[in-house]
């Protein structure tokens, strides 16, 4: 068997058609664009390179992105501060803080601080808590965009047997927790499970996270299983180009029923549903 590849790009164009589609019915009724506010300290070159791509896909679709820029020594009461502000105002929507900080900076500290209702990235307590209670809440970008491309495929969640690997607040854990409220049975996997092989031969649906390159193989799978391969680990190929790899083998492309290509898999669904997450919550500060 070769895998049917998803196609992350042609889903998320569609995913932010739609999104354009309410960005632009937003700005005709109040008069003002959907706005993200994206915070980053110090200029780590991979933050850069993302928040670039964050930026030109709000400038596409008619959201207003305003980018937020610290020293990597910046002090935390005046990022606070910041985002206080940012808080309060009526044309910024959602607010993110690009991740990882400096050493120095407490993330947790600093996402806290954002309006619940503004926290694009779902990654505020209240957010967290909302998702793992059933309630309504913002939920992680990438989490949520891999539950749409799962969507698209012709294969039912409900009752299938499911296995993440990696446990992060910002795709294992909250994919889990997705995974388990469309009714999978799930396992979850991280670096201290032992013999895990023997949860992945019997998984339905694989979603590896866990950022090293080949940790997935064949052998390791079902055949006709789906897997979606969140890593994105940056290295040199043979040639001396720098490429994103991500943590499965090639070899897992000949077994797997459906799979995510790195690049051009999860990676343009987590930028498509933050830029839905922005409008969601543009609509929804409107009381809509
Ligand atoms: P993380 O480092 O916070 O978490 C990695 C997880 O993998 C940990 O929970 C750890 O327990 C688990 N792990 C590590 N080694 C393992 C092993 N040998 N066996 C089983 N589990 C193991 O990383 P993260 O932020 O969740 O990101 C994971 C990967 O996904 C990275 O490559 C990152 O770049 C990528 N990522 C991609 C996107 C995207 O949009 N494409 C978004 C977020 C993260």
């Amino acid at each position: 068997m070769t895998a049917i590849l998803i196609n992350g790009h042609a889903i998320s164009t569609t995913v932010r058609k739609e999104v354009e589609t309410s960005a632009v019915k937003f700005l005709h009724t109040y008069k003002i664009k959907p706005g993200l506010a994206i915070v980053i300290v110090g200029d780590n070159p991979s933050s850069q390179a993302y928040v670039n791509i964050k930026l030109k896909r709000c400038a596409e679709i008619g959201i207003h992105a305003e980018l937020v820029q610290f020293e990597t020594d910046e002090k935390l009461d005046v990022i606070i501060k910041v985002i206080d502000n940012l808080n309060c105002r009526k044309d910024i929507h959602g607010i993110i803080i690009q991740l990882p900080l400096p050493g120095n900076l407490n993330a947790n500290t600093l996402i806290d601080r954002i309006s619940p209702e503004k926290d694009v990235d779902g990654l505020h307590l209240a957010n967290i808590g909302a998702l793992h209670s059933n309630r309504a809440g913002i939920i992680p970008c990438t989490p949520k965009g891999i539950l749409t491309l799962l969507k698209t495929l012709p294969v039912s969640l409900s009752g299938k047997s499911a296995v993440v690997i990696g446990r992060s607040l910002i795709v294992g854990k909250p994919m889990a927790a997705l995974l388990l409220q469309e009714n999978c049975t799930v396992t979850h996997i991280h670096s201290y499970s032992e013999n895990w092989e023997k949860f992945t031969k019997e998984a339905d649906i694989i979603v590896i996270a866990a950022g090293i390159p080949k940790l997935l193989h064949a052998h390791h799978i079902k055949e006709g299983a789906v897997v979606i391969d969140v890593g994105s680990t940056r290295i040199i190929n043979d040639t001396g180009s720098s490429v994103f790899v991500g943590d499965i083998d090639s070899g897992v492309f000949q077994k797997a029923g459906y799979i995510t290509p790195v690049p051009g898999g999860v990676g343009p669904m987590t930028v498509a549903h933050l830029l839905q997450n922005t409008v969601e919550a543009a609509w929804k500060q409107q009381n809509v």
